[in-house]
């Protein structure tokens, strides 16, 4: 079997969440802010790294100390970042962010423009793409330009050194101006995709129906992924491949803070499926075991980021995934 190099590229945002010190309230309501490492591909990255693959972040942050602090907290993390730019022209992008009554997260980004968006197509380097391994990205960096265009160069570039290219849009709907273009980026960014991640809301939208199953139908009839695997919380996830759908339980847990875990998820994916990431490359269907052992294990990364407050510090290493998952048969 010919398999990838076991290297990863993330791209993407890097931003400041600042968090609610108090749970159950609204932002209004909130008495005080954390400051905490925030960025879905940013968690990705992360996470990849722990669960031990060679990992380089693409993105934009402010010259400043929140810019500094988290281009440090990648490198912390063995994440390379050699490719992220720091830029004087805008300050890295902040969200504050609390959990409500309702278990929901209620967000205000500041944005206008903010570091992550002035990505442009000079800073993404045709030798971050040496040798081969897969290509994460988001759609955080497609509502605006320039880095609307430079995520499309870097997927270009991606595709032309022969990455396994995978997407997550982690729908923000505020953050668009049109949540039309949104759809339609989303729908383009998947037809290129081998590996699409979408949670039930995501699936619906960029489906624009409200039944899952028929949003399962049409993303794999109109954008053809290779695997599309669709999370559902505490319930687990669906791996779906040509007319297959195999349903992977999650794992009880007692969690604390949900975020990340859709991120952590994706990284346990994508590592599990090491081996399979030329067969991916290529629409090749996977083995049912291999999807089931990969389901499980990306199931359980998820559960474990629910366990502590905040996304990076929770993300477990190998070792961590190994000892729940011999705990939790
Ligand atoms: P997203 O964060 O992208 O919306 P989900 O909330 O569906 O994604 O979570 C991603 C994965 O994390 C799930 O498929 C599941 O494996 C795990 N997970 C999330 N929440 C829980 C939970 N409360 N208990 C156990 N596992 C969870």
């Amino acid at each position: 079997m010919v398999s990838l190099d076991k290297k990863a590229i993330c791209l993407g945002e890097l931003l400041i969440d600042f968090v609610s010190t108090v749970n159950g309230v609204s932002l209004k309501e909130a008495p005080a802010f954390e400051k905490a490492p925030g960025g879905a591909p940013a968690n990705v990255a992360v996470a990849l790294s722990r669960l031990g693959i060679e990992t380089f972040f693409v993105g934009k942050v402010g010259q400043d100390a929140f810019g500094e602090f988290l281009r440090d907290v990648l490198q912390s993390n063995q994440v390379n970042t050699r490719f992220l730019k720091m830029t004087d022209r805008a300050k890295t992008t902040l969200a504050f962010v609390s959990l409500t009554r309702e278990g929901e997260r209620d967000f205000v980004f500041y944005r206008e423009p903010g570091a992550d968006t002035l990505l442009d197509q000079q800073d993404i380097e045709e030798e971050c793409f040496q040798g081969k391994g897969v290509f994460h990205f988001g759609s955080l960096t497609m509502t605006h330009e320039p880095a609307y265009s430079a995520t499309l160069k870097a997927l270009s570039l991606a595709k032309k050194h022969g990455y396994l290219i995978s997407f997550d849009p982690n729908l923000r709907p505020a953050l668009w101006k049109n949540l039309d273009t949104a759809r339609d980026r989303m729908r383009q960014a998947m037809s290129r995709s081998d590996v699409v991640k979408v949670n039930e809301e995501e699936a619906m939208f960029v489906a624009s129906c409200k039944d899952l199953q028929k949003a399962i139908e049409f993303i794999q009839f109109h954008c053809k992924p290779s695997l599309l695997a669709v999370t559902l919380g505490k319930e687990g996830c669906l791996l779906c491949q040509n007319e297959r759908q195999i349903r992977v339980p999650g794992f009880q847990v007692t969690s604390v803070d949900t975020t990340g875990a859709g991120d952590g998820f994706v990284a346990g994916l994508l590592s599990s499926l090491y081996m399979f990431w030329e067969e991916l490359k290529q629409g090749h269907a996977l083995p049912e075991e291999a999807l089931l052992h990969a389901g499980k294990r990306a199931n359980a990364v998820g559960a474990l980021t629910t366990l502590k407050k905040g996304a990076i510090p929770a993300l477990p290493t190998q070792d961590e995934v190994e000892t729940f998952l011999e705990e939790n048969v």
